[in-house]
């Protein structure tokens, strides 16, 4: 059976409970244990697909094409978590199933109420993603006091109640803030904190601590004193530089140490050496490299989580440091390309939604072809291109997406439900992971080393194969990447272009410190080409 750690958050949101939990799972892989991460949100959307990345930052696709939580990315960054649908439950989806239940005849007349009925739907849902590993971490959305994540509180208090303390610990991430004016931490906000939760039933284990400035020892004592927890199980969680150092940090204060302990597992050896190699590189790379990664959300960075970090983990790989210019497509409308991209030595657009900023990413994909600057183009970045080479190169004025231009005269793009004449799919998106065989010799072969790959799909429109793959291909675009029943293009590339490649589906996703991604890996590192033969003809 599986070991329980809950992860509660107090105080305020942000305090990056997330990240905590991602590398409480690293620090355990990294004792040789099994782990399951799983996140539960408090909100009534049943998924968060349809939510505004302006909102609610990205959001992240898992293999069984699952829309979730962008801390899904977090955790498969920080260990070998592949997740899926039952690695994210938000409040809507519990109560849906219960609904569901209810309306099937399932309770047979009886009263369904939030406790049992959506606690139990809450407990079987941790229950079964835990199946198979040695501990199951599950982290709560939202912040104690809430009224909306009361029932998941309720929940795990249960849950430990079953299977005992020794079984279950509860882990608080709380703040302690520095007070400037006087030059104090304070610790009321954490005290405060944890009596809400145990006047819920659930007394904490462990206390994660944020803070600017480390906790002196006899704080720490007062923390425990005050809130029932023990000294040593008062962690300082200080802000560090790079969320990789995160796991190294809390190894540190003796988080894991303490956790095994109080599950009772084996102390095995810590294994971290690689993953200590990967933060030496971020934190001492031998060059640097700028990437002009030109969206719609530039401002609001969360929405690129997953990119921003595959890119990070493509330029250490060549002991590249990676540094992003985030660039509006809206600017290069207004400017044109020269000007906002002058300073960049490749150019990335990322996928997108909506037509604001549309033919400002055209423009860039052009740029980047003829002033033969390394483009890497994802979903959305891809359609692009290919549009951009249909107008310019291959004689097709006008061409277009049917999402920004229903008329267009030249669907080069049309919807999924087009290209397979059904609704299979849902006839809607296409979501999740698709095989794909890649051409012999081309970029994506070269960088994968293997011709069979698969990669997380999300979007609705589809290359419009039957039309537009001949003349687009006389044109001299290479269709390097198809699906292996032919139907769907999924990787295009340019012949004579240092690198210029655009992919249908969302690579990003699957990167990791340790395995990162073969094409961000590859693209920064023409990137970097770049910027050495630009600094040797200056
Ligand atoms: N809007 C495009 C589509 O739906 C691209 C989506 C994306 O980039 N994820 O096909």
């Amino acid at each position: 059976m599986a070991k329980y750690i809950f992860i509660t958050g107090g105080v305020v949101s942000s305090l990056g409970k997330g990240i905590a939990a991602a590398s409480i799972g690293r620090l355990l892989e990294s004792r040789g244990f099994k782990v399951s991460i799983q996140k539960m949100d408090p909100y009534i959307n049943v998924d968060p697909g349809t939510m505004s990345p302006f909102q609610h930052g990205e959001v992240f696709v898992t293999d069984d094409g699952a829309e979730t939580d962008l801390d899904l990315g977090h955790y498969e960054r920080f260990t070998s978590q592949v997740s899926s649908r039952s690695s994210n439950y938000t409040a809507g989806r519990i109560y849906l199933q219960v609904i569901e239940k209810e309306r099937r005849g399932d309770f047979l007349g009886g009263t369904v109420q939030v406790v049992p009925h959506i606690t139990n739907e809450i407990k079987d849902a941790i229950q079964s993603n835990a199946k198979g590993s040695d501990i199951a971490i599950v982290e709560i959305g939202g912040t104690v006091g809430d009224i909306e994540s009361l029932p998941f509180l309720e929940a795990v208090r249960q849950l430990q109640l079953e299977v005992g303390r020794a079984n279950a610990v509860f882990i608080h991430l709380t703040l302690i803030p520095f007070i400037r004016a006087s030059h104090e931490l304070k610790t009321k906000p954490t005290q405060h904190s944890v009596k809400e939760l145990r006047s819920i039933g659930i007394q904490p284990d462990i206390l994660l601590c944020r803070t600017e400035y480390a906790i002196p020892r006899d704080m720490k004592a007062k923390i425990g004193l005050f809130c029932n927890v023990s000294e040593e199980a008062v962690i300082t969680a200080r802000d560090v530089e790079h969320v990789y150092e995160v796991p190294l940090y809390l190894a540190q204060e003796g988080l894991d140490y303490i956790l095994l302990k109080y599950l009772g597992l084996p102390l095995n050896e810590r294994r971290l050496e690689k993953w200590e190699e990967f933060l030496e590189t971020l934190k001492h790379p031998e060059d640097t490299v700028t990437i002009g990664v030109v969206g719609k959300y530039t401002q609001y960075e969360d929405s690129y989580k997953s990119l921003r970090e595959a890119l990070v983990h493509g330029g250490a790989a060549s002991r590249l440091g990676v540094r992003l210019k985030w660039v509006e497509a809206e600017d290069i409308e207004n400017e044109g390309p020269a000007g906002p991209l002058a300073d960049v030595h490749g150019i990335l657009v990322p996928g997108g939604f909506g037509e604001r900023g549309v033919e400002g990413k055209i423009r860039a994909a052009a740029y980047a072809r003829q002033q033969r600057i390394p483009y890497f183009g994802i979903c959305l970045g891809m359609q692009l291109a290919c549009i951009e080479f249909a107008r310019s190169v291959a004689g097709l004025p006008g061409a277009h997406s049917t999402e920004f231009d229903a008329g267009t005269p030249h669907p080069v793009f049309f919807k999924l439900r087009d290209l397979l004449g059904d609704d299979t799919y849902g006839g809607n998106m296409r979501l999740g992971r698709c095989p794909c065989e890649l051409a012999e010799g081309s970029l994506a072969h070269r960088a994968y080393g293997v011709t069979q790959i698969g990669e997380r799909h999300r979007h609705r429109y589809e290359y419009n194969r039957a039309a537009y793959l001949e003349p687009l291909k006389r044109a001299g675009l290479e269709f390097t990447g198809m699906s292996p029943d032919g139907k769907f293009v999924e990787i295009v590339e340019l012949k004579d272009h240092p690198w210029f490649l655009g992919c249908q589906f969302h690579p990003e996703f699957k990167s990791r410190p340790l395995s990162p991604h073969p094409l961000f890996r590859d693209f920064v590192k023409a990137s970097h080409r770049n910027r050495l033969e630009r600094e040797k003809g200056a």
